[in-house]
């Protein structure tokens, strides 16, 4: 029998979401309602709306990542199967973070547009907190992956770096600068492919030759010009993807040699990338151009990268509707029964992220 306490919650919550449901009506005058329904049929991919938007209607079951600016868990609506990633950011009465949680918001529900994008299904508030319901990576981040691999094969490196350049070149095409582009923002849906996540730090607004000013991101990850304060434009994501390609092909970034963060930036600042013998070639042609020093050089601004002799053999249209069979796949285990299902199905790699054991299924 259900508990009283069950059943009343039941009823406050209905009664909570008819209340948000007629403040909402209020709000939107009919020009408004008009035009957030034409915004909806211009996005060609629409998630499917979750319909309760209130945090007593999602069951929590573990922590997917810590961040700077909150905690990732995985939840569900008990009434549905679908998994959702729900970040839980604690509010605070600065403007600029009002603004930062605002925006993070709009470029997940943008980021529909994208397969390679995390997309955003729902965002709200209560008085302490911020909660934005995305949908769940099930393969665990890159830097995981990397965590596990140490670096991959070639053609691996290839496939991801598709899909990554697919999700980087949408979301410039917004006007969109990631800013924080990194393997630990980078996640790997079950059936293996690459979702961009993490739009806390992204730029809107910047078209065309348009440039902005602002130190932000991880210094490892950072493009010279944003380590020096210039004004900067959508060529330090090209950067940052260099790096994040160094590192899974070699397991090491071309600037590493350095502990410190001050040597680092001095390094990157100054020094020229280096990579390890037995590297091929056209990997590392292809790194050099992404990592040159001037911006107005690199590639991805200058030239385009999907030319490169790296992809000569990939189908971009394939890679953009998804039609490349990823290399690996992922089965997330909660903790106890990973070794279990390890032995039971021959499946031979297992570790353990926050919680849940990610298992390689297939390594092609
Ligand atoms: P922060 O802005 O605080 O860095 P992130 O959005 O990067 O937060 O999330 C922190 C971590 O949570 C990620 O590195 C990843 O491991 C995990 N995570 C975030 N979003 C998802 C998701 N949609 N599915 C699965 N795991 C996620
Ligand atoms: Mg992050």
């Amino acid at each position: 029998m259900e508990s009283v306490s069950k059943k009343r919650r039941r009823q406050q919550e209905t009664t909570t979401e008819e209340e948000m449901k007629r403040k909402k009506m209020k709000l939107l005058d009919s020009q408004e309602r008009t035009e957030e329904r034409r915004s909806q049929e211009r996005q060609p991919i629409q998630a499917e709306r979750l319909p309760e938007h209130i945090i007593t209607n999602y069951e929590f079951h573990s922590i997917l990542g810590r961040g700077t600016f909150g905690k990732v868990f995985l939840a569900s609506i008990p009434t549905k199967k679908e998994r959702v990633a729900v970040k839980v950011i604690r509010k605070t009465p600065k403007d600029e973070e009002k603004k930062t949680i605002e925006k993070e918001a709009r470029i997940l529900k943008v980021a529909c547009g994208s397969p390679f994008l995390c997309r955003g299904l729902a965002a709200f508030q209560t008085k302490q907190y911020a909660f934005l319901v995305m949908e769940y990576a099930g393969g665990g981040s890159l830097s995981n992956l990397l965590g596990i691999k140490h670096h991959l094969k070639k053609r691996h490196v290839i496939f991801y770096s598709a899909e990554l350049i697919c999700g980087v070149q949408h979301l410039h095409s917004l006007g969109i600068i990631h800013r924080d582009l990194k393997p630990d923002n980078i996640l790997l849906t079950s059936d293996g492919h690459m979702k961009i996540a993490d739009f806390g730090i992204a730029a809107e607004g910047v078209f065309g030759h348009k440039t902005i000013r602002g130190k932000t991101g991880t210094c490892w990850y950072m493009a010279p010009e944003l380590l020096g304060n210039k004004k900067y434009n959508a060529a330090v994501d090209w950067w940052s993807l260099g790096i994040i390609l160094s590192e899974m092909a070699t397991g090491r970034s071309p600037f590493d040699d350095h502990y410190h963060q001050q040597d680092v930036r001095s390094s990157i600042l100054t020094e020229k990338p280096v990579f390890p013998e037995g590297m091929s070639t056209t990997l590392q042609d292809l790194l050099q151009k992404l990592l040159k020093k001037r911006p107005h050089k690199r590639l991805g601004m200058n030239g385009n990268i999907r030319e490169h002799q790296l992809y000569r053999k990939i189908n971009w249209e394939d890679v953009e509707r998804q039609r490349i069979s990823p290399p690996i796949r992922f089965e997330a285990v909660s903790n106890g029964c990973g070794l279990y299902y390890s032995f039971l199905f021959g499946l031979y790699k297992l570790f353990l992220s926050t919680g849940i054991y990610y298992i390689f299924v297939s390594d092609k």
